[in-house]
C-alpha cells in the first residue's frame, strides 16, 4: 500500500499497517513537514479526574454545530486515551496529568508536552518509529494523480515490467520507452533499487526492494490482533478503483521526475489547505493537493467550504503564506484585542470577551480590518510583562522580536489566517472514501468527527486515531480478499535522495518561512484583489518562466480567496471567485445557479469540466512542483468557493454577510466529478 503524507496520520496508518504485515510506501513531500509538527496546543482526551469521553463528545458536537456524525464523535473521543497511551508506548513525552484547558471544553483534557512543542514532540516519536519500522519512504515527492487498478496493475508495479523495464504509462516517450524517472536508467532500464527506507531494505541493489516486515514491538503495543511479521495475502483491487499513484521526485530546483507507483491501497494524509488563503498558520506544503488528487480521481469531497480561522497570526506588511500564530493562551493570560484607535474589540461584543470562540472572535475582526485600511488590528500584551511574555511565551515572543516587534513594549499586528479545514474527502473513520482502494486520514479527510468547526486540540488526536483504524482496515481488506501478494519490486534509483535518517535528524520543526512580498494597495492587501471588473492591483507580477508564473498566479489566488471566501462571504463575493476560477480552469456554471440559494430538488447546482489531469498528459512533463501546487489550489479553492456558494447560511466557521441566520435541517455540502462534470450536492442530516 501507499500513504501519501508523513504527519501525524500519515505515520500512524504506515506504522499499524506495517505492523500487520502489509509492505508499505510512504511518499511525502516533506518527511520533517506538515502540520503536525507545528501543533502547540495538544491533543484531546478525557483523561483528568470527573472528565468523561461523553463530556468530551458533548463538547465536540457543540463545536460541530450539527454537522459532527455522533457515531463518529463517541468513537473518537472513546478511542483519544488509547491513542495517548500507545504515543507514550512509543516514547512520547506528554504531560497526561496536568491537562490543560482550551476554548470550547468543559474540562481540563488538553494532553501537552513543553509549552508549546506538543506537535513536535508527537512527530518526532511517529517519525523514530517510522524510521525504525522498515516501512520504505520516499521522501522530497509528491503524489500527482490516481492511478486506476487496471492501469497501474499494467504496469506492474513501481513502473517496471517483469523483466525490470519500466513500461509505458506515465513518464514515457512517444516510443513507448520510459523517460527518465522512477527505477529507470538513462536507457529506460529499471537500475538496481538502492532502496529508500530507514536501514531495513532487504537486498539493496537487487531491485527487489524491501521485505515485508512487521514494525517494532512498540508500533504493535496496543493493537492486540497485530500480527507482526506475518504478510498479509492481498489481490489485485477491482478495476476502475485506485490501484496506485503517479508521483514525482522533486528536484532540488523544483523540477520533477515523474514516475508510477502500484500499490493495493492508497491512503491520502496530506493533511490541508491553508495556503488557498493570504494569510495562514499552515505550512508551505499544506497546498491541498490530497484533496485535489482524489477530487479528480471521482472522491465526493464534503463540506470544504468549512475553514477555521485562527484570530490571531501575526500580520507583517505585505506578507503572503505562512505566518507566525500568536497563541491564543496569550488572550488567556490578559492581552486585549484593539481596533486601531486603540479601542477593546469584544468590549460589547460578546460576554466571553478576548475568549469567545474562534469564529465569532476572527469574525468580528474581519469586520473591524474590512472597515479600515490597515488590514490587522492589535493585539495588546504589553500589561503582562516581560516575565510573563518571556518565560510564559517564549515562541511568541520571539517570533514578534524576529520581524521587530517587542510584545513587552508595543502592540502586536495580528489578522484572522486559515488555520484548519474541517471537510474534506468524505471518508469514514477507518478511512474508506467513495472511491474503492482509495483511503483518506487526517485533516484531508472528512469522517464527521469535526463537523462545521473543529474544537480545540481534536485534530491532531482525530489523525492519530483514524490513522491507525485506517492501517489495521486495509490489513483486514486486503487480507480477507485473499490470494497472493503481485505487487513488483521497487527499483528506486536512490540517485540524489536524501537519506530519512539525515533528514529526521535536521529539525522536526522547520520554522516559519520567510513572508514572501505582494504587491498591491494596502486596501487590496487588507482583503485580497479585486477580480472581475475591479480596478484594483492584483498583485500578479509580470515573471520570467513557467515556476515563477504560477507562484504569482498562487498569490494572486490565495489574495483573492482571503478577499471573498475568507472570514466573512456573501453571493456575490463567491459567484466572482467562482466566475474567475471558472474562466481559469474552464468550469462553468449553468445559469441560476449562482444566487447560493439552495436548491433543494432542482437539478445539481454545479457543473462543469474536470481540471485537466497531470497523468498521462505528456505536454505536462517537465512540471515544476509549484505549477503542481498552483493547480492543486485552484482546484480545492474552487471546491470551497463552490460549498460556499451553495451554503446559504452561517453555521460554524462558515459566515454569510447575506445569511446570517443558521438553517434548522442541517446538510453536508456534496461535491464530485462525475466524469468531465462536478456536481455539487445536499445531503440532509
Ligand atoms: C500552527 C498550527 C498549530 C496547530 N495546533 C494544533 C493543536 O495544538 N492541536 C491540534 O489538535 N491541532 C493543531 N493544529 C492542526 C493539526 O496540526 C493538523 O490538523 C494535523 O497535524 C494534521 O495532521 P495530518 O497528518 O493530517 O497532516 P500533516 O501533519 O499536515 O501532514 C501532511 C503530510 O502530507 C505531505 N504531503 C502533502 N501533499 C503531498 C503530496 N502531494 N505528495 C506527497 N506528500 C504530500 C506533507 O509533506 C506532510 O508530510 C495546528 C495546526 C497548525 C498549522
Amino acid at each position: 500500500m501507499a500513504v501519501v503524507g508523513s504527519g501525524a496520520a500519515g505515520i500512524s496508518v504506515a506504522l499499524t499497517a506495517a505492523a500487520r504485515g502489509l509492505r508499505v510506501l510512504v511518499v511525502t513531500k516533506d518527511l520533517v513537514g506538515g502540520a503536525t509538527p507545528l501543533a502547540q496546543g495538544g491533543l484531546a482526551a478525557a483523561l483528568g479526574p470527573g472528565d468523561t469521553t461523553a463530556a468530551h463528545a458533548h463538547d465536540t458536537l457543540t463545536a460541530g454545530a450539527g454537522l459532527c456524525e455522533p457515531d463518529v464523535v463517541a468513537a473518537l473521543t472513546a478511542s483519544a486515551p488509547g491513542a495517548i497511551e500507545w504515543l507514550t508506548t512509543l516514547g512520547a513525552r506528554l504531560e497526561t496529568r496536568d491537562l490543560r484547558l482550551e476554548g470550547g471544553h468543559s474540562a481540563h483534557r488538553i494532553v501537552h508536552s513543553g509549552d508549546d512543542a506538543t506537535g513536535a514532540e508527537v512527530h518526532r516519536t511517529l517519525l523514530a518509529a517510522l524510521l525504525a519500522s522498515g516501512v520504505e519512504i520516499l521522501d522530497r515527492t509528491v503524489a500527482l494523480e490516481l492511478l486506476p487498478a487496471d492501469a497501474s496493475r499494467a504496469e506492474r508495479g513501481f513502473g517496471t515490467d517483469d523483466a525490470g523495464r519500466a513500461e509505458r504509462g506515465f513518464g514515457t516517450d512517444d516510443a513507448g520507452r520510459a523517460e527518465r524517472g522512477f527505477g529507470t536508467d538513462d536507457a529506460g532500464r529499471a537500475e538496481p533499487g538502492a532502496g529508500s527506507g530507514a536501514g531495513d531494505i532487504d537486498g539493496a541493489g537487487t531491485g527487489t526492494g524491501a521485505r515485508v516486515r512487521g514494525g517494532t514491538a512498540a508500533a504493535n503495543a496496543g493493537l492486540p490482533d497485530a500480527a507482526a511479521g506475518e504478510p498479509v495475502p492481498v489481490r489485485p483491487v477491482p478495476a476502475g478503483s485506485a490501484g496506485g499513484l503517479a508521483a514525482a521526485r522533486i528536484g532540488a530546483d523544483g523540477r520533477l521526475a515523474p514516475g508510477v507507483i502500484a500499490a493495493r491501497a492508497v491512503v491520502i494524509a496530506a493533511g490541508g489547505l491553508g495556503q488557498a488563503f493570504g494569510t495562514t498558520s499552515n505550512p508551505g506544503g499544506a497546498t491541498g493537493d490530497g484533496i485535489a488528487v482524489a477530487a479528480r480521481a471521482g472522491a465526493v469531497i464534503r463540506d470544504l467550504e468549512f475553514v477555521q480561522f485562527h484570530p490571531t497570526v501575526l500580520w507583517l506588511p505585505g506578507a503572503s503564506g505562512q505566518c507566525p500564530l500568536i497563541t491564543e493562551a496569550l488572550r488567556g493570560a490578559g492581552a486585549v484585542l484593539r481596533d486601531c484607535d486603540g479601542t477593546p474589540l469584544m468590549a460589547g461584543h460578546d460576554p466571553r470577551g478576548d475568549l469567545a470562540p474562534r469564529d465569532v472572535v476572527a469574525a468580528r475582526m474581519a469586520e473591524v480590518i474590512a472597515a479600515g485600511d490597515a488590514g490587522h488590528v492589535w493585539l495588546d500584551a504589553t500589561a503582562l510583562g516581560a516575565d510573563v511574555l518571556e518565560h510564559g511565551f517564549p515562541t511568541v515572543t520571539a517570533a514578534c522580536r524576529k520581524h521587530g516587534i517587542d510584545p513587552v513594549t508595543a502592540m502586536i499586528p495580528v489578522a484572522p489566517g486559515a488555520h484548519y479545514s474541517c471537510g474534506g474527502i468524505a471518508a469514514d473513520l477507518d478511512g474508506r472514501t467513495s472511491v474503492p482502494g482509495l483511503y483518506a486520514a487526517g485533516e484531508a479527510a472528512s469522517t464527521g468527527a469535526q463537523g462545521a468547526n473543529r474544537l480545540a486540540s481534536n485534530s491532531v488526536t482525530e489523525a492519530v486515531i483514524a490513522g491507525r483504524r485506517t492501517g489495521a482496515a486495509i490489513a483486514d481488506a486486503l487480507s480477507a480478499s485473499g490470494g497472493p501478494a503481485d505487487v513488483a519490486g521497487p527499483a528506486w534509483p536512490g540517485r540524489g535522495m536524501h537519506d530519512p535518517r539525515t533528514r529526521a535528524a535536521e529539525a522536526v520543526n522547520p520554522g516559519i518561512c520567510p513572508p514572501r512580498p505582494v504587491t498591491g494597495t494596502a486596501a487590496a492587501d487588507a482583503g485580497g484583489p479585486a477580480i472581475e471588473g475591479e480596478s484594483a492591483d492584483t498583485g500578479a507580477q509580470a515573471s520570467e518562466g513557467a515556476q515563477a508564473e504560477a507562484g504569482a498566479r498562487r498569490r494572486e489566488l490565495a489574495l483573492a480567496m482571503s478577499r471573498y471566501a475568507g472570514v466573512l462571504r456573501d453571493a456575490d463575493g463567491l459567484a466572482r471567485l467562482v466566475r474567475a476560477l471558472t474562466e481559469a480552469g474552464g468550469i462553468s456554471w449553468p445559469a441560476g445557479t449562482r444566487s447560493g440559494r439552495p436548491d433543494h430538488d432542482g437539478p445539481p447546482p454545479g457543473t462543469g469540466r474536470k481540471p485537466a489531469a497531470f497523468l498521462r498528459d505528456e505536454a505536462r512533463l517537465g512540471l515544476d512542483l509549484e505549477e503542481v501546487e498552483e493547480a492543486n489550489l485552484r482546484t480545492v479553492s474552487l471546491l470551497i468557493a463552490a460549498g460556499a456558494l451553495r451554503r446559504a447560511e452561517s453555521r460554524g466557521c462558515h459566515r454569510r454577510r447575506d445569511a446570517a441566520g443558521t438553517a434548522a435541517a442541517p446538510w453536508h455540502t456534496l461535491a464530485r466529478w462525475d466524469g468531465q462534470e462536478l456536481v455539487v450536492t445536499e445531503e440532509k442530516l
